[in-house]
């Protein structure tokens, strides 16, 4: 598939008018050395199925294609789909495309087969779908990996540790059954049009979840307690049920604030309670 000719992307989006709009979060990467690069981080993707959110004039798109992925792309700008139509040509049986709003469909009812996620995601809605795609009741999910971008500052929250000012809910959602690590940064001159802030693309991939443990319950935890980060724990998590008896019973000290607490121990804590 490397050899399929296809037009610059700087062309495409002239032929089709395709001006970007603010309000769907368009900011389009034209670069196709660093698109392969991004499509390579899942690793190889001959025959495997990926959902795309927002190929807008396709350009990861593309490079998932040359890959050899089963595409399955949803786009909300309906401009972006004669666009979309030349390259399902060009890559026959390989890509369809769903005109429609991510948050509300469900990929695994689409694809019906294990899937991975990549996305240059636009920033409006990128947070709430990662943690849609988190959160999810079922552990292993049907999706095998995440290979996404975000802002450099969203980025650094999703992968980061302990004791640090990132280190959140949002990092304990992403690694308490699975590893986040940033696979690229990303500058913002790379994007078309340049948006104000760095980028990054993270890459998350599903390991076993710790037993015994229920998301709602780690959720309610992180959020009392993250939700007054300054607090000691003794104070934050007093409106959790149970919660300062299972500090207790887990030998955690009342006194330390959540961020000092790693996600192991966040995970014991949810185990008492459940
Ligand atoms: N994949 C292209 C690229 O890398 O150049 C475009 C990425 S751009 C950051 C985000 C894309 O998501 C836009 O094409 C936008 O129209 C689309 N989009 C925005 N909100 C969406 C939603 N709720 N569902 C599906 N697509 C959406």
């Amino acid at each position: 598939m490397r050899g399929v000719n296809l037009p610059p992307l700087r062309e495409v989006i002239a032929r089709h008018g395709l001006s970007a709009s603010k309000a769907l979060g368009q900011n389009f990467l034209f670069d196709e050395q660093l698109l392969d690069r991004i499509a390579a981080v899942p690793g190889p993707l001959a025959g495997e199925h990926v959902y795309e959110v927002g190929p807008g004039p396709g350009g990861l798109t593309r490079a998932l294609l040359r890959a050899g992925a089963r595409v399955l792309a949803v786009e909300r700008d309906r401009r972006c789909l004669p666009a979309l139509a030349e390259l399902s040509d060009a890559f026959p049986g390989q890509l369809r495309v769903i005109e429609g709003d991510a948050l509300k469909i469900d990929p695994h009812e689409e694809i019906g087969a294990p899937f991975h996620i990549a996305s240059n995601l636009p920033y409006n809605v990128g947070t709430a779908l990662a943690v849609g795609w988190l959160a999810g009741e079922k552990w292993p999910p049907e999706w095998k990996s995440l290979t996404l971008m975000f802002q450099r500052e969203v980025a650094d929250r999703i992968v980061a540790a302990p004791g640090t000012d990132a280190y959140g809910r949002l990092a304990i959602l992403a690694q308490w059954r699975a590893t986040a690590k940033i696979a690229m940064p990303v500058h913002r001159s790379a994007f078309t049009p340049p948006p104000k802030v760095m980028s990054a693309v993270v890459h998350i991939t599903p390991v076993a979840a710790p037993r015994d443990v229920r998301m709602t319950t780690l959720e309610k935890l992180t959020a009392a307690a993250f939700g007054q980060r300054r607090k000691m724990l003794r104070q934050s998590l007093k409106g959790v049920p149970g919660a300062l008896d299972a500090l207790e019973a887990t030998g955690i000290a009342p006194d330390r604030r959540p961020e000092t607490v790693d996600i192991a121990e966040w995970c014991l804590l949810a185990r008492q309670l459940c």
